[in-house]
């Protein structure tokens, strides 16, 4: 029997907390029942930096409940640092670890799927939607677009599967050596390899609360994978500019036929539109590559990724 740790990271999730809690300690206590489960298993709240009244409930479950554990970092470090936050910060006491979204979008009822895959000896077991007729079709279509541009700038991965995931404490002592600022888990989780399988689940709407991924978070968190996982933007620039080049070469043999032809050079547009052209190309090279120069940066800054405030 494994005994897991489930990590729950909250923004602002006063409204979901408490129907969240009540779901899982019924799931909880039938799998132990079950004995598919460790009674000795927990919940582990992750408060980031919430501005409601998140972390005082935290607080009261962790009072009544035995089960109940909370960290509270300082203040609002994002999703992906709430949840190695709740990873590093209990790693090495328990066998498993499952991490899960406040608001239960993800189906619970296959986390016992998930602890029987660890049993047979998987290390990493990713929770896959099956489909998302429950989120928005705007939802649905721009994720489905990121995973495709995803996958075009050669980032793996595991497609539909967010961060709804179990992990056990050996892949998770290795997990913990990536120590990268710019943190994209569902991208570097496969990099760890080990065993690892599938379950897959419908994904519902959520029930309380507002998404805590607007659109400008969202395109950050895109943004995010794609420059933490794939050096393909890069390259891109390469082929632009070696296409660039050669476009300049055949305008250059054009210009000089039509000169010893004795005709006049044509007018403005020649000079007007290659220099606003390639004055743009370069901005726009110029500015990807400045936006990973941006990330050296922050890594190589070392800041920590969350400051924790108070454990439970
Ligand atoms: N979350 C967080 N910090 C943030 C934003 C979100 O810890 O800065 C948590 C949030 O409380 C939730 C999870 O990340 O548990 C996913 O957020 P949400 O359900 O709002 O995203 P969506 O399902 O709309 O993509
Ligand atoms: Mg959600």
């Amino acid at each position: 029997m494994k005994n897991n740790l489930l990590i729950i990271p909250c923004y602002n999730e006063e409204e979901v907390l408490l129907h969240t809690y009540e779901k899982i300690k019924d799931l909880y206590n039938e799998l132990i029942a079950k004995k598919v489960l460790d009674p000795k298993s927990k919940i582990c709240f992750v408060d980031d930096g919430s501005k409601d009244k998140t972390w005082e409930i935290i607080m009261n479950l962790s009072d009544q409940e035995p089960m109940v554990q909370g960290i509270k970092l300082s203040r609002n470090f994002g999703h992906q640092a709430a949840l190695i936050a709740g990873l590093e910060t209990k790693f090495g006491k328990f066998d498993t670890y499952i991490s899960i979204d406040a608001d239960l979008q993800d189906d619970i009822t296959v986390i016992g799927k998930m602890i029987s895959e660890a049993e047979n000896g998987m290390s990493i077991v990713y929770g896959v939607r099956d489909e998302r007729k429950s989120d928005s079709f705007f939802k649905r279509s721009t994720a489905k677009s990121f995973y495709n541009l995803m996958g075009f700038l050669g980032a793996d991965t595991v497609y539909n599967h967010a961060d709804f995931r179990l992990i056990d404490n050996n892949a998770l002592r290795e997990l913990l050596r990536f120590q990268e600022r710019n943190l994209f888990l569902r991208g570097i989780v496969p990099m760890v390899g080990f065993n690892n399988s599938v379950v897959s689940y419908n994904r519902t709407k959520r029930e309380y609360g507002t998404t805590k991924y607007p659109l400008k978070k969202m395109l950050a968190f895109a943004w995010e994978g794609i420059t933490s996982l794939s050096f393909k933007p890069l390259h891109l620039i390469l082929y632009i500019g070696i296409v660039m080049f050669a476009i300049s070469c055949v305008i250059l043999v054009w210009a000089t036929v039509v000169l010893l032809m004795g005709r006049v050079i044509p007018g403005w547009f020649s000079v007007i539109f290659p220099s606003t052209f390639f004055g743009g190309i370069q901005m726009l090279s110029i500015g990807v590559i400045g936006e990973y120069i941006g990330k050296i940066y922050n890594e190589v800054k070392s800041r920590p990724r969350y400051i924790v405030e108070r454990e439970l």
